[in-house]
């Protein structure tokens, strides 16, 4: 019998090419008169030149956001944030700049109007992940979730080929996750089959040519999907796994996903039948474990965690800490299996469901 839960996601989103013409509007139907925007460094320019039509509804910029959400540079945001007296923000930019803005929402409830020119899907959830004294812990919370997304495709042109597939590699590995989380159920299993199907399909050609433009929309549509499923149920393994292994030895977070996806697919595959038939579905591949090692492949993502500078010392100490901070999982997590995955992916060693099964 199907027995589930379903809680939709209370947020509006704006999908099309050229609609960042729309925060005005956005900005007015959530009753806001005065924006900070926010952005990396390397974004102000390109945040700036999309929001120019604006003018005095932007009362401020604060372009400091960055990698893994560290508290001090919240604490910056939030003097720049009182100092203009601003009643939204606007995260233009990628999962860290989205990460700042939901930082500061859940310190004041401030609205955040999300513009995402990645494809991580941070945006679309309640999920924010932040550091301090080199620590990070991630935490739930309705005030987190931004009530307003804007996909225009025109601000992920310019996304180079290495970031545009590392971040879709993260929101696949997203859906991939939905689909056999304790809590998902048939919508989301829906919604992530269509997001995996998408996205797959279109990073190659994204990546082959960053110009093409149904390429770019078909990744955002599929990053949109894959984001709602993160969004809406809890997650396992393979998010567990890279939060300890980026968390321990500061990797790149999209990179580690891209390298530790199709390995964690692979230990679940025995306990997961009914995702591993919806994966096949969506990768049109008999092999899942095959096609994600070949989509990253195909994106050029790396493919081994010493090559992002993981020590192999760290395999074992990673071992014990994924082992140590229990949780749920399709398949029990196990040392002796966990250590023999960490170790292939440290290596670079190819995914297989065989390998997976028999560690
Ligand atoms: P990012 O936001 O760190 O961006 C990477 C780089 O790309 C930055 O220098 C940025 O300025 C640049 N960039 C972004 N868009 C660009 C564009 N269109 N053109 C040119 N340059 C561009 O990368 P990301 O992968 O989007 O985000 C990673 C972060 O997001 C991690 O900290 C991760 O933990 C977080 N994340 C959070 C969630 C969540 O639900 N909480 C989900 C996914 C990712």
């Amino acid at each position: 019998m199907r027995e589930f839960h379903y809680d939709t996601l209370p947020n509006s989103v704006i999908f099309g090419r050229g609609s960042v013409a729309e925060l005005g509007s956005v900005m007015e139907r959530l009753g806001c008169r005065r924006a900070l925007m926010l952005s990396t460094p390397q974004q102000a320019a390109a945040a700036s030149e999309a929001t120019g039509a604006l003018g005095d509804l932007i009362v401020g910029r604060f372009d400091g956001a960055t990698m893994h959400t560290p508290v001090e540079v919240t604490e910056r945001a939030m003097a720049a944030m009182s100092e203009v007296g601003a009643d939204c923000v606007i995260s233009f930019g990628g999962g860290s700049t989205i990460g700042l803005g939901k930082a500061l929402a859940l310190r004041t409830d401030v609205r955040q109007i999300a513009v995402p020119t990645t494809y991580a899907g941070s945006e679309m959830t309640p999920i924010l992940g932040e550091t301090r004294d080199g620590r990070k812990t991630t935490q739930r919370s309705a005030r987190i979730l931004p009530e307003a997304v804007i996909y225009d495709l025109d601000l992920t042109l310019g996304l180079p080929p290495a970031i545009s597939g590392t971040s879709g590699i993260n929101a696949i590995a997203h859906a991939v996750e939905g689909l056999y989380a304790r809590d998902t159920n048939p919508i989301m299993q829906l919604i992530a089959e269509e997001g995996i199907r998408a996205l797959a399909d279109a990073l190659p050609r994204v990546v082959a040519d960053g110009g093409d433009v149904v390429a770019r929309e078909d990744a955002q549509y599929g990053s949109w999907l894959c984001g709602m499923v993160l969004g809406s149920v809890g997650m396992a393994l393979h998010h567990k796994l890279c939060h300890t292994l980026a968390g321990d030895f500061d990797l790149p977070h999209a990179e580690t996903h891209a390298i530790i996806l199709p390995h964690a697919v692979a230990y679940n595959a025995p306990a997961i039948p009914h995702a591993m038939t919806i994966l096949r579905r969506a990768l049109g591949a008999e092999d899942p474990v095959a096609a994600l090692s070949e989509l990253a492949r195909a994106v050029g993502a790396p493919s081994a965690l010493r090559d992002l500078g993981m020590p192999e010392a760290g395999i074992d100490s990673a071992s014990d800490h994924a082992v140590e901070n229990a949780y749920w999982n399709p398949r029990p997590i196990e040392r002796g299996p966990i250590r023999t995955l960490i170790a292939q992916a440290w290596a670079g060693e190819t995914a297989s469901i065989a390998a997976g099964a028999a560690s």
